[in-house]
């Protein structure tokens, strides 16, 4: 900080006032971009890592901004967390990956679950179940199409979660816990939760097939799975020597770039397509 130039006090200064006004320009170009429906969602598949077959996929909003490019989702997520704007946006995803999903089924192609993420804010939405019911009821999809994909953080009122667990389960809808492993997820609050499976987060794969430690934390994700009758997916699943590792463990699915990369709904169709006819 102290001398990053030529001045380095009113580096530090621009520095930071360039990080609000960026933030400030994301928020606006995000509200313009909710009205002109700049946002589309890539579908990543889900393998069944024992028949190597797709199960389902999971809907990852894209934002192409007219001037600002591609924007990702790590950066404008957390805004439109903050601002409140995830409410519009995540109905906006929900209601497109149900419809799309809805078409593929209707297209012929063997049915999938598609999975969307719903961030925290939107979990406590007090509406969030008869959005849920009227997205289902307006699309067509059946229930046990959809996941719903939380984090850990809706934990932090462990009591009101599992309320609302329950009511998404009493619909017929699935739920998983996303990035498993990284936050609240004491065993102990998983025990009694109304939920169907544990998603292991990308940074115990990564070094699963080179590293004791996450190796040793994967196999107790399994056991504990097993154990309250939950259904595991690993995500990021890059290389085959982690999927030997995954396949050895007993890991019942996986996603990741091994596998497929997030692909545009004409590229996943395509993907579709051209899946060997079992
Ligand atoms: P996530 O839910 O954990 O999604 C997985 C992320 O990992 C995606 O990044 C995906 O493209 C990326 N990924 C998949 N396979 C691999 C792999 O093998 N290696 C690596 N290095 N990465 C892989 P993406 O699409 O950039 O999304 C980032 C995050 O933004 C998501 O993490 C999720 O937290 C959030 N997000 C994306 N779409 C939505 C949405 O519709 N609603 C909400 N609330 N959050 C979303
Ligand atoms: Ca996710
Ligand atoms: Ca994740
Ligand atoms: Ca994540």
């Amino acid at each position: 900080v102290k001398d990053s130039g030529r001045n380095g006090v009113s580096f530090f200064h621009s520095d930071m006032e360039e990080r609000s006004l960026e933030r400030i320009l994301l928020e606006n170009e995000l509200k313009k971009a909710i009205q002109y429906e700049q946002f589309r969602i890539d579908y990543q598949p889900k393998l069944d890592l024992a028949t190597g077959k797709v199960t389902g996929m999971e809907a990852l909003v894209r934002w192409d901004h007219p001037e600002l490019g591609r924007i990702a989702p790590n950066k404008f997520i957390p805004i439109a967390e903050e601002t409140g704007l995830i409410i519009p946006l995540g109905e906006w995803v929900l209601r497109r990956g149900c419809e799309q999903n809805k078409h593929w089924q209707d297209q012929g192609y063997p049915p999938l679950k598609v999975s969307v993420n719903l961030s925290a804010r939107q979990f406590y939405q007090p509406d969030l179940l008869d959005m849920i019911s009227r997205i289902l009821k307006d699309t067509g999809l059946e229930p046990q199409w959809l996941e719903l994909e939380v984090t850990e953080s809706i934990f932090a009122d462990i009591d009101n979660a599992a309320a609302i667990l329950q009511e998404i389960r009493n619909l017929g809808v699935h739920t998983s816990i996303d990035d498993f492993g990284t936050g609240y997820s004491s065993f102990s609050y998983i025990k009694n939760l109304p939920i169907d499976t544990l998603k292991i987060d990308a940074s115990f794969i990564r070094d699963i097939h080179r590293n004791k430690e996450s190796h040793a934390i994967v196999k107790a994700i399994l056991t504990i799975a097993q154990t309250l009758n939950l259904s595991v997916i690993a995500e990021g699943v890059e290389i085959p020597e982690q999927l030997a590792v995954l396949n050895e463990d007993g890991c019942g699915h996986g996603q990741g770039f091994l596998f497929s990369k997030p692909l545009s709904s004409q590229d996943f169709e395509n993907y579709l397509k051209d899946l060997p006819i079992t």
